[in-house]
């Protein structure tokens, strides 16, 4: 039902703050982009939100129990059909509350700005704990083990926390670039035990957070993050040798690829072949890992890159560069590999093993990024 009273304006009262009621004490903030050049968005209050004009100071009580479309207006945001400058924040009214906006729902405060191209940006602040609480069933299953939830937790808190960064207008994105974040609509009682029983705990090493890459399967090996990335080498990231994982689906895949492919690939970088004689791994990392191959053609050999490959052909069927033989069979060749994913630093499925076989967290963490230690964020 179409309310035509949308908006209540309270006084003019200053910004709640939310960190004076002490709950947020020592906890560090995330900036999380949630979306980004929107043309609208619905908002549904199931109680009391709040609705600040951040330029003005001016704070409105949306209605209980209604929907509203928050869309650009001109220059400014529009609430149902109220106008206000932008940028706005929408605030639960007793910070337990939730918000629901676009279907999902939300633990923070969440700002939504105008942008020039008459779209909007919304940034959602919140404590890195309440953070973990939409990361975590999203990033790792909420059924796995509780150790390897926890084993996560620390691993998911290190890694956001390495992009906490004032000057920017956010600090992370929500999607597959950096970690899935929905909201909170997925935690339940193991993602709140998992987040709380290791609240604050993050992995340094000398000092520094570790960039704690984690992925789904390593399939024998973890990777170096320089031969994924070329980024430098940190002790905790130069890879290890990982027995726990043997037993996951993922530890070994097959692949085929079709000469036809190939050479449709090798054009597209450049070649005038016109016919692919060979394909074999020209380079490896010491992880075991393909670096190049080396497509034998009609007119001379030519070098491609391990990655390249697997964009070329998909994350999902090439499902990593731990290539371990190449068979010429009718057509094209089928390649054998292991695990999935870049294969840098926690294995998912090895820490889900290790679990079930009783190993405590910090032993699973100290397995894949050995040498960090782990401390509270402060
Ligand atoms: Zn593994």
């Amino acid at each position: 039902m179409k309310r035509l009273l949308a908006l209540l304006l309270l006084l003019s009262c200053p910004a709640p703050a939310r960190a004076a009621d002490g709950k947020n004490d020592g906890i560090p903030r995330i900036r999380v982009a949630i979306s980004r050049g929107l043309p609208a968005i619905n908002l549904k209050t199931s109680s009391r939100v709040y609705v600040l004009d951040v330029k003005t100071d001016q704070k409105y009580l949306l209605l209980e129990n209604s929907a509203y479309e928050i869309r650009p207006g001109n220059g400014g945001i529009l609430v149902g059909s109220q106008e206000l400058s932008s940028p706005i924040k929408l605030l639960a009214a007793d910070g337990h509350e939730r918000i629901r906006l676009g279907g999902n729902l939300y633990k923070g405060d969440i700002l939504l700005k105008a942008t020039p191209e008459g779209r909007m940006d919304i940034i959602e602040y919140l404590t890195i704990e309440d953070y973990l609480y939409g990361v975590l069933p999203v990033e790792m299953s909420p059924d796995w083990p509780l150790e390897a939830l926890k084993a996560q937790a620390v691993a998911s808190r290190t890694y956001a926390m390495r992009f906490i960064n004032p000057s920017k207008d956010y600090d992370v994105t929500n999607g597959v670039e950096m970690q899935v974040y929905n909201g909170t609509n997925k935690v339940n009682a193991r993602i709140i035990d998992a987040v709380n029983s290791t609240r604050g705990e993050v992995l340094r090493y000398k000092g520094k957070l570790v960039m704690a890459f984690f992925h789904a399967c390593c399939g024998g090996h973890t990777a170096s993050s320089k031969s994924a990335w070329g980024e430098d080498i940190l002790k905790p990231l130069y890879g290890v040798q990982d027995p726990f994982c043997k037993p996951s689906r993922h530890s070994r895949w097959e692949l085929y690829v079709s000469s036809a492919d190939l050479l449709r690939f090798i054009q597209a970088q450049g070649s005038t072949a016109l016919k692919v004689k060979g394909l074999k791994i020209k380079g490896k990392d010491r992880s075991g890992r393909a670096t190049s191959f080396t497509v034998t053609t009609d007119s001379g050999s030519r070098t491609i890159k391990a990655t390249d490959m697997r964009k070329r052909f998909g994350n999902f069927e090439f499902r990593s560069t731990y290539i371990t033989r190449v068979s010429p069979v009718k057509g094209g060749y089928e390649l054998a590999g292991r695990g999935w994913g870049h294969g840098v630093g926690m294995c998912q499925e090895g820490a889900k093993y290790m679990a079930y076989k009783g190993r405590p967290y910090k032993r699973i963490l100290r397995h894949y990024y050995p040498g960090a230690a782990i401390v509270d964020y402060e």
